[in-house]
């Protein structure tokens, strides 16, 4: 007979984990099955590298700054495969950090492939091809996403999805990276910061076309000062890999443009990983944009769950562990998470680095909502100065009286987005700021205008 779960798990990134870990801690009996690594995406290949290795490049571009304040450094020098060893030694930490953390919930883990074969029981299929059938009270699917490759386009040693260029021992002399969003313009702060010579081409008139357009035109110009050429309105028309470089054509305003580099890079999106076979068989309803879920998490098909990319949508990490929450919760009959797309934040981990969250100034125009716009400068807050962070700012949108959007573009603004972001989720009121006391002299008094 085979063994019987609460609850299994399929995908040991953020949303297969923390909901694996949620329901072991409220003490049902968990299996979550990993085909790769664990930690997912963001450990292996997404956030955790990038986030090391971007660590890196603005140390060593912040090297300048130095100078200004009576700091001489003369001989400062790139050593890349020193900088690879460091993102090699996080992303460990983070993986074994995953591991112990499922391991101390009482979490079992599995390596392999987990196929769900009905609404009610699960194949493992380990690396050796040997399979074994479990049954489970409730299954969650966090199979996450892909990178989505154009089509025309062929993979190969020098034209690289962020999969591969994570994977690149020397540091490029040049490379052109096609689509000029979140990832895009991650790696190419990344390049340019190292002193390789940076491409982007972007199909639409400007990068981050999600963002803010203050906030994307001041990257813009970060991104301009370093070096970086930006091609917006330009479009792909082919990469060739010649085995020393690789040369792209593209349709810019009408003109052929050729480009050679070392490398390509390809951030033109991710699409969820979606076993349709396996889907259909199940009757599990999707459209190519994701799994489609309820507001407790739970696919066309009683007792599936789907959390994270899989289920399209804002594809970021915090939002599939809280999708998990609430997924995991609703199955222990705690129906305390909640999830909102508004309460999600998102960045842009460039330098400087772009946060949001809440409804979108966008949103709230198309919306007709009557707001009121607070905006606050780096250049007024005295440890941005003393800090030599540069440009930025706090855009804080009110409507009604209550926050509802938030913005800032500025050296540390993935942090300190954090309290805007709770106080969007927690509708916080003009009035209720007024109790809100910063700590001086800090990088938080940009916020003083909110509180009036
Ligand atoms: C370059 C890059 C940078 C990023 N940076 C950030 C960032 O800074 N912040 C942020 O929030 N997000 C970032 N992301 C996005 C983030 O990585 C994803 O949103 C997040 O990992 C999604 O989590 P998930 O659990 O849905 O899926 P994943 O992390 O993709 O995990 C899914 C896991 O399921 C496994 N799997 C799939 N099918 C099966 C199966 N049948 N059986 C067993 N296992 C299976 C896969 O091997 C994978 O490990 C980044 C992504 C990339 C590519």
């Amino acid at each position: 007979m085979s063994e019987k779960y609460d609850l299994i798990a399929l995908g040991g990134g953020p949303g297969g984990l923390t909901a694996a870990e949620l329901a072991a801690v409220k003490k049902k009996r968990v299996l979550l099955i990993e085909k790769e690594g664990w930690g997912g995406t963001c450990t292996n290949r997404g956030c955790i590298p990038t986030k090391a290795l971007l660590s890196c490049s603005k140390y060593f571009a912040d090297l300048k700054k130095l100078k200004r304040m009576g700091i001489n450094i003369t001989d400062a020098s790139v050593d890349f495969s020193a900088m690879k060893k460091h993102q090699q030694q996080i992303v460990k930490v983070s993986a074994l950090g995953a591991q112990k953390v499922l391991a101390e919930a009482g979490v079992e883990i599995k390596q392999g492939i987990g196929e769900i074969i009905s609404p009610q029981e699960v194949r493992f299929i380990d690396p050796s091809g040997k399979s074994e059938t479990f049954s489970a009270q409730n299954i969650i699917i966090a199979w996450g996403s892909v990178p989505q490759v154009l089509p025309g386009i062929n993979l190969s040693e020098r034209v690289l999805t962020s999969d591969g260029i994570l994977n690149l021992n020397s540091l490029p002399s040049s490379i052109i990276i096609v689509g000029g969003s979140v990832i895009g313009v991650e790696f190419a702060t990344f390049f340019a910061e190292l002193g390789a010579k940076v491409t982007i081409v972007e199909i639409l008139d400007r990068i981050i076309p999600l963002e803010d357009q203050e906030c994307a035109d001041l990257l813009k110009q970060e991104l301009v000062r370093l070096g970086v050429a930006i091609n917006t309105s330009t479009k792909l028309e082919s990469l060739k890999d010649t085995g020393s470089s690789v040369v792209m054509l593209a349709q810019e305003d009408g003109k052929q443009l050729e480009i050679s580099a070392d490398y390509a890079l390809l951030c033109t999106g991710r699409k969820p990983l979606l076993n349709t076979e396996e889907l259909d068989k199940l009757g599990i309803e999707y459209t190519k944009a994701g799994i489609k879920i309820d507001r407790n998490m739970m696919t066309s098909v009683a007792g599936i769950y789907a959390v994270g990319d899989v289920t399209g949508g804002m594809m970021l990490a915090h939002r599939a562990m809280q999708q998990a929450k609430l997924a995991a919760g609703y199955i222990c009959g705690d129906n305390d998470f909640t999830y909102n797309e508004n309460f999600i934040p998102s960045v842009v981990y460039s330098h400087p680095q772009i946060a949001r969250v809440g409804y979108t100034q966008k949103r709230a125009e198309e919306d007709g909502l009557v707001v009121e716009i607070i905006k606050s400068q780096y250049s007024a807050n005295i440890i941005a100065r003393a800090e030599l962070m540069g440009q930025g700012f706090v855009k804080a949108i009110f409507h009604q009286d209550k926050l509802i959007d938030a913005t800032i573009v500025g050296e540390d603004a993935a942090d300190l987005i954090a309290p805007l972001a709770l106080a969007i989720s927690s509708a916080m009121t003009k009035k209720q700021f007024k109790s809100w006391v910063l700590p001086h002299p800090t990088l938080s008094e940009i916020f003083a205008p909110l509180i009036g």
